[in-house]
């Protein structure tokens, strides 16, 4: 079943979705050229204890981490890590989410190291674009197939791959609720209900679809080894339209 969320629990969210802002606000500061994954995570730590969060991630499924930091080809749930370090030309995709009394906020950006070549801005656009166009779907009575064909659709305007094995997915008490959410046409005709909270997250590729997981148990790659980025918000349906929470407060 689909939890549709009540006033008090989309105040939550919104408050988790904050503090989730507010650590993105801080990678954006601190990703240069030199700085490890696990220095990033750390600082991703301290700005969530300090507003009295808890980090989502850390010891999620066992995951070592407070944030997932995966390098150029590599799609999703990179482990930080000290000897792991940011290089000019990197694009880095840093994925988090924050506990805030029991509600979960859920998003991952992805950052450019210093200047990046044309295939990685253009990738980073067209994802962060599919994005935008799939949360516009977010609506009251659309189905899920349309979020699903809109960054479909993004992906495919561009000509990059669409990883398949990996998705959205509900969000609220926990990080992954019904219902889970392709990044491509499936047929879904699940209907958007006032409430529904869903984390949209496409990730594309310059080259193919194929992804594969690494000796570690987490890390997800490109087969081809080509770049891969990843943008996330998390997503309720009102009645004013698409609500992130995942920005900052005003
Ligand atoms: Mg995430
Ligand atoms: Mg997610």
């Amino acid at each position: 079943m689909i939890s549709r969320k009540s006033r008090e629990e989309i105040k939550l969210m919104r408050h988790a979705g904050h503090i989730v802002a507010l650590v993105h606000q801080k990678m954006k500061e601190v990703i240069e050229p030199g700085i490890s994954t696990k220095e990033l995570d750390e600082i991703a730590h301290q700005v969530i204890r300090e507003n009295r969060a808890i980090p989502t991630f850390l010891g999620y499924q066992g995951f070592p981490g407070c944030i997932c930091a995966s390098i150029n080809e590599q799609v999703v749930h990179g482990i930080p890590n000290e000897n792991v370090k940011l290089k000019e030309g990197d694009i880095i995709a840093v994925d988090v989410g924050a506990t805030y009394r029991g509600l979960v906020g859920d998003s991952a950006w992805s950052y450019a190291v210093g200047k990046i070549d044309e295939d990685k801005q253009r990738l980073m656009k067209a994802t962060e674009e599919a994005l935008y166009a799939g949360i516009d779907k977010m609506r009251i009575d659309n189905v899920l197939d349309d979020i699903s064909g809109a960054v479909e659709d993004v992906a495919n305007s561009y000509g990059f791959g669409i990883v398949r094995q990996y998705g959205g997915h509900g969000v609220g008490h926990n990080m992954h609720e019904e219902p889970f959410l392709f990044n491509y046409r499936v047929g879904d005709k699940t209907i958007i209900k006032q409430g529904y909270a869903i984390a949209i997250e496409p990730m594309l590729n310059l080259g193919g679809d194929e992804v594969s997981v690494a000796d570690d148990e987490w890390t997800v790659s490109t087969v081809d080894g080509k770049p891969s980025a990843h943008f996330e918000h998390t997503v309720i349906a009102t009645e004013d339209g698409p609500l992130i929470t995942t920005k900052l407060m005003e």
